[in-house]
């Protein structure tokens, strides 16, 4: 099993050997699935040790939002982590993580103004602090992230850039279930019936992207794709495409896009997004 770190220190002292090699960092929320597993999995090889910490950061949660209900499943989460050969699990309480309250702010408006932000205005600012306390904290050499938050991922990477942090970021691409849903912890707030209806947002995604690269309008193709997720019952927050890295809206000379979503079904909130190249 992998060894539990609740406090700052111990986790130092116990790092300080593996230095001589490559230190790699997972951060996490918990409740893990497959594509948790497959960050550990992509930094495995290259590291002599991997952090996986979990901690469900209150500062990227809005107030009307899940903090209080999100599930934590450590017990689960360590056993997962052991397959996976995870050397070791941070898991601070707030005390360690926040031993005051932060007044120092960590932000990339240019980033972060669009998509999930309009919905969730202080969730970025919450994530770079978390994430950037976490870097100082664990000190990797590699920190890994996943497509799927791939607004997070483009505002951590160029956090990172911008900051100097000495952490190399790997992007690891999004784990589906056999029907296409992206894996998320929230998964397990739908119903059976929205479980069944939720593989469609990826779906539309997937034809859309196909509409766009066959020369669709994207004007049209964005309205059709809308359209057919809210007929479907999804009530959808943005689905928009996007230039990939920057986030700029997409123009008519760039190649590398990305189609993003974020769509309500029921009380539960899926985001997903696909990368294609015209
Ligand atoms: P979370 O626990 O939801 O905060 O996610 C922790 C990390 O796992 C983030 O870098 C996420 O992007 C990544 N992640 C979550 N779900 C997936 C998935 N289905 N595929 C790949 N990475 C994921």
């Amino acid at each position: 099993m992998p060894e539990v770190f609740r406090a700052l220190q111990p986790l130092r002292e116990w790092l300080r050997p593996h230095r001589i090699g490559t230190v790699a960092l997972v951060p996490t929320m918990g409740h893990l699935h497959r594509g948790h597993l497959d960050l550990v999995r992509a930094v495995r090889a290259q590291a002599s040790a991997v952090v996986a910490s979990i901690y469900v950061n209150p500062t990227q949660f809005g107030p009307n939002e899940d903090l209080e209900q999100y599930p934590r499943t450590l017990e689960a989460d360590l056993e997962l982590l052991d397959e996976v050969g995870c050397d070791c699990a941070f898991v601070p309480s707030d005390s360690v993580m926040y031993p005051q309250p932060p007044l120092t702010r960590v932000e990339v408006p240019e980033l972060a103004g669009d998509y999930c932000a309009r919905q969730r205005p202080q969730h970025f600012g919450g994530v770079c602090q978390a994430v950037a306390r976490l870097f100082n904290m664990v000190q990797p050499d590699v920190a890994a992230f996943g497509e799927k938050d791939y607004q997070q991922l483009q505002i951590v990477r160029r956090m990172t850039a911008d900051l100097a942090f000495p952490v190399r970021i790997v992007s690891v691409p999004t784990a589906r279930e056999p029907d296409g849903l992206a894996m998320s912890s929230r998964n397990r707030y739908l119903s059976a019936a929205e479980r069944e209806l939720a593989p469609q947002l990826y779906r539309v995604l997937h034809e859309s992207a196909k509409l766009l690269q066959e020369g669709g309008e994207q004007v049209q193709v964005l309205a059709q794709a809308r359209e057919r997720l809210e007929q479907l019952g999804f009530a959808v927050e943005y689905i928009e495409l996007a230039q990939q890295e920057s986030l700029q809206s997409a123009t008519r000379d760039t190649h590398k896009l990305v189609l993003l979503t974020a769509a309500q079904l029921g009380e539960t909130r899926l985001i997903d997004n696909i990368q294609f190249e015209v």
